[in-house]
C-alpha cells in the first residue's frame, strides 16, 4: 500500500515537472529516454532499467492503455514455428525473462503477488497446414525440442483429438508450458511496476509530439494537456518504440523509415456461443472447444483463407469469448489517427463468422449457425516490414553507421507479443553497447539487426 502510494506520488511529481515545470531543458535532460509504452517500449525500458539505467519512459495514453498494437487480453505465445527457429528462441526467451520480472517484483513485494497465470495461459495450440508441409515441419519440431502430436489424416486426427479434418490437411497440437496465450495489457502493467521499482519512471499523457537531435543529444516536445501548447525535454540515449507511429515520429531523423515499415490495419471480430445452448454441450464437446484454441490455420491453400483463432476470456456467463482475425486480411491505411474507429464491414464479419462456424464444426462442436452470437469487433493496427520480420536496430547517422544512441524497434507485425521481453532486451544491450555469447542470441539479434535496415 505504502509503497504504491509513493509511486502514485512519484508519478504525479513527474508529471508535474514534464507537464509544467521546465522551462530550461537542462533541467530536463535524462540518461534514457524510451518513447512509447506499449509492449515493445515497456519491455526495453524494464531491461535498462534492471541493467542499472536511469528510464524516463514516455507514453501518450493513460495508464488505461485504450489503443495501439497491443490492445487486447490474449495473442497466441507459442514454441513451435514451421521454419526459422529464432520465433521459437524469442518466445522461450520471453518466458526466461517473465519470470526474472515476476521474480524481482515478488521480491519484497509486502503482500502484493505477481502470477506468471496471470500473463500466460498454458493450453494447446494447434495447427493446421496443407499436407505438403509435413516433413518441415517435422524437422523443425525436433530442432526446437517441442512436445506435440501430429496427425496427418482423417482417421489418425480422430483418434489423437476428435476433429475431423479432410484428407489434405494435417492437424499438429503443441503442448509446451506457458505456450497458448499471452495477455498484453497485464504484461505492460507488470512492465510498468518493474520499470518503478527499479526506481525509473513511467509518465503517462506524455506524447512526443517532434523529435530532433542537437549535438550529442536528443531534443523531445511533448504535447501539454488540453493542447495548450508544448516543452522540451533531452536525452543522450533514447529508444523509439511508437509502434505504428515509429516512422511518422522519426520523420526526418531517419527519412527512410516511412517507406521500410508499413502500418496496415487488421480486424478483429469476437463471437460467442449462447449460453444456454454452451451450457447444454457435453463436457467432452466443451473440452474439444478448449483444447482446440488458441489455432492458426493455414490450410485453405489461400492466404485469404488463413486466419488465427482464440479464446480471449471467459465472460459473466462462463462462456468463451472467441477472438479471429486474419494477418491476409489486413489493408492499407489512409489516416492513421482515425482507422481506430474504423467500423468493420458486413463482409469482414462474414468471413469472420465462416471461419468461425467451420472452425467448431471441425471440432466436432455439434451447434446451428444461429447459435454462434456476433459480440463485437474493431479495426487495430500494426505495423509490417517487407520481410514481416521486426526490426530491433541501431539508428543509422548520416554516413550511413550503426549510431547506438538511439534504437529503433519497429515493424512487429503480428509477431511481436510473444518475443516481446526478448526485443526489449535487444534493444536495452544495443543502447548499452552489450553482447550475449549464446548463438541463437546473435543468429536473432543479426537478423532483427541493422544490416536488415541497411
Ligand atoms: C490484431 C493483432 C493480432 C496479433 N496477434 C499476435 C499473436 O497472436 N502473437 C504475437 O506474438 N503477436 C501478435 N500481434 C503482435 C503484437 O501484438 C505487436 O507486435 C505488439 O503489441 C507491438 O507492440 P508495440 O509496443 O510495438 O506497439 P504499440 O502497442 O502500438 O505501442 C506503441 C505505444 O507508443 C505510444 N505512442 C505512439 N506515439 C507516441 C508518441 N508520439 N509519444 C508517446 N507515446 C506514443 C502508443 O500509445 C502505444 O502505447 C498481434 C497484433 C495485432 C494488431
Amino acid at each position: 500500500m505504502k509503497r504504491n502510494i509513493f509511486h502514485s506520488v512519484c508519478i504525479c511529481l513527474l508529471t508535474l515537472i514534464i507537464c509544467f515545470g521546465c522551462s530550461d531543458q537542462e533541467n530536463s535532460r535524462h540518461e534514457v529516454v524510451v518513447i512509447g509504452g506499449g509492449l515493445m517500449g515497456s519491455s526495453a525500458a524494464w531491461q535498462l532499467a534492471s541493467s542499472g539505467q536511469e528510464v524516463l519512459l514516455l507514453e501518450k495514453q493513460d495508464s488505461v492503455y485504450k489503443s495501439g498494437s497491443s490492445l487486447g487480453e490474449a495473442r497466441i505465445a507459442r514454441k513451435s514455428n514451421r521454419g526459422s527457429d529464432m520465433w521459437s528462441y524469442l518466445h522461450t526467451r520471453t518466458v526466461d525473462e517473465v519470470i526474472r520480472l515476476i521474480t524481482y517484483l515478488n521480491e519484497d513485494s509486502q503482500g502484493l503477488s505477481y502470477k506468471i497465470e496471470d500473463i500466460y495461459t498454458t493450453s494447446t495450440v494447434s495447427y493446421l497446414g496443407r499436407s505438403h508441409i509435413y516433413d518441415r515441419l517435422m524437422a523443425s519440431l525436433i530442432r526446437q525440442d517441442v512436445d506435440y502430436k501430429i496427425a496427418s489424416d482423417p482417421v489418425t486426427a480422430v483418434e489423437l483429438f476428435d476433429v475431423t479434418i479432410p484428407d489434405s490437411v494435417v492437424i499438429q497440437r503443441e503442448y509446451n508450458r506457458h505456450s497458448g496465450t499471452i495477455n498484453p495489457q497485464r504484461l505492460i502493467r507488470y512492465l510498468h511496476d518493474g520499470v518503478r521499482k527499479h526506481g525509473s519512471e513511467v509518465a503517462y499523457n506524455a506524447e512526443v509530439s517532434h523529435l530532433r537531435r542537437e549535438g550529442d543529444h536528443f531534443l523531445m516536445d511533448l504535447k501539454k494537456q488540453d493542447d495548450a501548447g508544448s516543452l522540451t525535454i533531452a536525452a543522450n540515449r533514447i529508444v523509439v518504440a511508437a509502434g505504428p507511429y515509429t516512422a511518422q515520429l522519426l520523420g526526418t531523423l531517419q527519412p527512410k523509415m516511412e517507406s521500410l515499415i508499413n502500418p496496415q490495419r487488421v480486424f478483429l471480430t469476437f463471437f460467442k456461443i449462447n449460453p444456454e445452448i454452451y451450457h447444454s454441450l457435453a463436457e467432452a464437446e466443451q473440452q474439444r472447444l478448449e483444447e482446440g484454441y488458441p489455432v492458426i490455420n493455414s490450410s485453405a491453400g489461400t492466404r485469404m483463407g488463413s486466419f488465427f483463432s482464440m479464446i480471449e476470456y471467459y465472460d459473466e456467463d462462463e462462456v468463451p469469448v472467441i477472438k479471429i482475425g486474419g494477418h491476409f486480411q489486413r489493408s492499407p491505411i489512409d489516416d492513421l489517427n482515425k482507422i481506430w474507429s474504423k467500423e468493420l464491414t458486413k463482409e469482414e464479419k462474414e468471413w469472420s463468422f465462416n471461419n468461425t462456424f467451420n472452425y467448431l464444426r471441425l471440432l466436432n462442436i455439434q451447434i446451428d449457425p444461429s447459435d454462434l452470437e456476433y459480440s463485437h469487433g474493431y479495426s487495430c493496427v500494426y505495423s509490417l516490414t517487407e520481410t514481416e520480420v521486426p526490426v530491433v536496430a541501431p539508428a543509422m547517422s548520416v554516413d550511413g553507421q550503426p549510431d547506438p544512441t538511439m534504437v529503433i524497434m519497429a515493424g512487429m507485425s503480428g509477431v511481436g507479443a510473444k518475443g516481446s521481453l526478448a526485443y526489449g532486451k535487444i534493444a536495452s544491450d544495443i543502447l548499452l553497447e552489450r553482447k550475449e555469447v549464446d548463438s541463437m542470441y546473435q543468429v536473432v539479434r543479426q537478423s532483427i539487426g541493422f544490416d536488415r535496415l541497411k
